[in-house]
């Protein structure tokens, strides 16, 4: 599927510091590993059915900032991104509002991709639907069905079990009991008659009435959700590759799994080096949510009259790990920084005291993307030397000055 321009970014001046992320699975802050060629990124996509709100944004930005200092460090970067569209919330979304969910898919993912170009956004290489993938998807459930990584119930669903790997479980680090609520909570059926665990998951849904299939060797249906992930990111990265990301409800099921089923197909003992997890956006202290009404939406926010450069700013004002809060008064203050910045680089300084700065902003996003340490480091600056620092602010942070 196609994916959206590429933003122009400028180079940054001074030395590299390697990336340290903190991994979800070793529950540790430990450099990315950049041995490769190329170093593969694999960022869970939406599921096209409501609009990219401010908390969605926040962590394809968080990605992004991954993407910079990664390409800042001269390192050859291949990211690819999913569109889960074909996918229950979907459906129902689409009956629900009397239209045809192919059109709300295409339309919601356009409106993805502008909200992505406006904040500036490095897009993936890669960007890849679910239906496009199908075909590769059938042949990885094949491959688990032949390994016996994979059982089929009634109705023509198939299952992988949590016992197709013996490390299952590493990647979220949780209990049992934690693992089943989450598990109901965020698409799993506990319920289902037949399964050998209630945590084992969907790899294949045979066709229901009323529901789009696709042909395959073990009957027609849909791909699930966790597999869809495991097939594009490997079949596009390899059997391994650095990071996978996402938001922290993605760490169990969906990353679990998606670890779990390609482990299993590919007989690896791990996916990806690390597992990124960003923290949960809150409306003026509730968490963002549908449900709830609350949601903010990139475009309407850009058609307010806010800079997109100011919206990057109000999310990085906080760890992107941390669940924090987003508030009209918060971009505010943001759009503020930003102009006193915008002032204050108009002067010119001695080059020492700009390289200076940029060194530090380079060190403070290398340990664990420390925006509020990055932005501090800005606020402290006196002026600028010939543009370097505006354009390290640029190559880093994605924010114009
Ligand atoms: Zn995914």
């Amino acid at each position: 599927m196609q994916s959206w321009p590429v933003p122009e970014v400028p180079s940054v001046a001074g030395t590299p510091v390697p990336l340290h992320l903190f991994d979800t699975a070793d529950q540790v802050v430990k450099p990315v590993d950049t041995s490769g060629e190329r170093v593969g990124m694999y960022v869970c996509g939406i599921t096209p059915y409501d609009s990219t709100h401010l908390g969605h944004a926040a962590t394809y930005l968080t990605f992004d900032l991954v993407y910079r200092q990664l390409l800042a460090n001269g390192h050859d970067v291949h990211y690819v991104q999913n569109i889960t569209d074909v996918d229950d919330p979907l459906f129902e979304r689409a009956e629900r509002d009397g239209v045809d969910w192919r059109e709300l898919g295409t339309s919601q993912i356009d409106l993805f991709r502008s909200d992505m170009e406006v904040l500036s956004v490095l897009p993936p290489q890669d960007y890849v639907g679910a239906m496009e993938a199908v075909d590769e998807i059938v042949v990885m459930v094949q491959k688990l069905l032949d390994s016996g990584a994979a059982y089929e119930l009634d109705h023509g669903d198939i299952y992988a079990p949590i016992t197709a790997t013996e490390q299952f479980g590493y990647e979220s680090n949780l209990d049992r009991e934690t693992m089943l609520s989450y598990f109901a909570e965020r698409g799993g059926d506990p319920d289902r008659e037949g399964k050998r665990d209630p945590l084992d998951a969907l790899l294949w849904r045979g066709h229901r009435e009323g529901e789009p299939a696709w042909e395959s060797p073990f009957g027609p249906g849909r791909p699930g959700w966790h597999v869809e992930c495991s097939a594009i990111a490997t079949n596009r990265l390899g059997e391994h590759f650095a990071i996978q990301g996402g938001g922290n409800d993605l760490a169990f099921p969906h990353h679990e799994f998606s670890a779990a089923h390609a482990e299993a197909a590919n007989n690896v003992a791990r996916m990806a080096g690390h597992y990124v997890h960003t923290g949960m956006i809150a409306l003026d202290g509730v968490k963002m949510s549908k449900s709830l009404g609350n949601l903010v939406f990139v475009h309407k926010l850009s058609g307010e009259g806010y800079d997109p450069s100011a919206i990057r700013l109000a999310v990085f004002g906080g760890h992107y790990r941390a669940d924090r809060d987003f508030s009209y008064e918060a971009l505010n203050a943001a759009q503020e920084r930003l102009a006193s910045w915008r002032e204050r680089l108009q002067r010119e300084v001695a080059r020492e005291d700009v390289e200076e700065g940029v060194d530090k902003l380079r060190k403070a996003l290398a340990n664990d993307l420390d925006t509020p340490a990055a932005l501090e480091v800005i606020d402290k600056a006196q002026g600028d030397h010939d543009g370097i620092l505006a354009a390290a602010i640029d190559g880093l942070l994605g924010v114009r000055i």
